[in-house]
């Protein structure tokens, strides 16, 4: 079983509030330009079947808890990937009324991917990287 993780992890995404930029770059994953499927990866809508959960923006009013709980519906040896600066430190939404805490605040976070938005190659090695630790 753990064999197969690392060679077909499934992943998932959670937008906490980004700005939908990160967004943007972790659909680029799938174009042939960049084709992370090359790795084994299987992209899931339902976070409670993912390996790997990436996360993007920093938590708001409504999206803390229900990242909690999506943690917890994963199965175990599952992984998070903060996935830009907004996620890791707040960034420009830091001081804005609803916004709550930082993903790594929220849930464990495995690796972080920093950037405005992050580079599809800096995902890419991001979940490389992850598949070494699963
Ligand atoms: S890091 Fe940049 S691109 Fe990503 S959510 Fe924040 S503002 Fe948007």
């Amino acid at each position: 079983m753990r064999n197969m993780i690392k060679k077909s992890p499934w992943i998932s995404i959670f937008n906490a509030s980004s700005c939908n930029g990160c967004d943007l770059e972790v659909l680029a994953l799938l174009t042939p330009k960049y084709d992370i499927e090359r790795f084994g990866c299987v992209w899931k809508s339902s976070p409670r079947n993912a390996d790997i959960l990436i996360v993007t923006g920093p938590t708001n009013g409504q999206t803390k808890n229900r990242l909690k709980k999506i943690y917890s519906q994963m199965a175990p040896a599952k992984k998070v990937i903060a996935l830009g600066t907004c996620g890791i430190t707040g960034c420009v939404f830091r001081d804005y009324y609803n916004t709550r805490q930082k993903v790594d605040e929220v849930v464990p976070v495995d690796i972080y991917v920093p950037g405005c938005p992050p580079r599809p190659e800096a995902i890419i090695n991001a979940v490389v990287k992850l598949l070494k630790k699963l």
